[in-house]
């Protein structure tokens, strides 16, 4: 684990990576309040290709869909996967970013993509904290995708996005779960 004050990665550093990560970021927490008063959950996710140019988005659609499994990441992974008409990313060199950590099923998803960077705000114990989401058990999970050739940033702009997910709370919005 590579730590550079509050961010973490599973690689060494990369100044310039973690620069554009925190514009993109930045203006996705932004973006993300105009999805939630829309009615959409309040998680964005996008896929950029290697020249940066944006490849697709989406936000969360539990709710809307009335789907469990709809989350940003899946939705984002499914259009960009039509967009190459291939169930395989990894020729494309593309990175998500992410407006929180992925849970449990979006890491699966994420693995199975062949997406190569992974770029997140929030990480899961804050977004547990502050909204009661359950993210799932996710051990060593950083050391694992290394492993798979998948670079991982994390807590970039987490602050922003902290307060994007208390807005969310406050507002009185769902918080979609199962009973347990
Ligand atoms: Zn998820």
């Amino acid at each position: 684990m590579f730590k550079l004050n509050n961010i973490i990665s599973n690689e060494q550093i990369n100044q310039s990576k973690l620069s554009s990560a925190t514009d993109i970021l930045k203006n996705m927490q932004s973006e993300l309040v105009s999805y939630i008063s829309e009615g959409f959950g309040p998680f964005l996710a996008a896929i950029y290709d290697e020249n940066g140019n944006l490849v697709a988005k989406s936000a969360n659609t539990v709710v809307k869909d009335q789907c469990s499994n709809h989350h940003a990441e899946i939705n984002v992974i499914k259009k960009a996967e039509e967009h190459f008409g291939s169930y395989d990313l990894s020729k494309y060199n593309l990175s998500l970013y992410i407006t929180s950590e992925p849970c449990m099923m979006c890491l699966g998803a994420i693995m199975w993509s062949g997406i190569r960077n992974v770029y997140y705000s929030v990480p899961s114990e804050d977004v547990e904290r502050i909204t009661g989401y359950d993210e799932g058990f996710k051990q060593n999970w950083f050391d694992e995708f290394a492993k798979r050739g998948i670079t991982v940033y994390g807590n970039i702009e987490s602050e922003l996005g902290q307060k994007v997910l208390k807005d969310y709370v406050l507002g009185g919005n769902v918080i979609y779960r199962p009973q347990r």
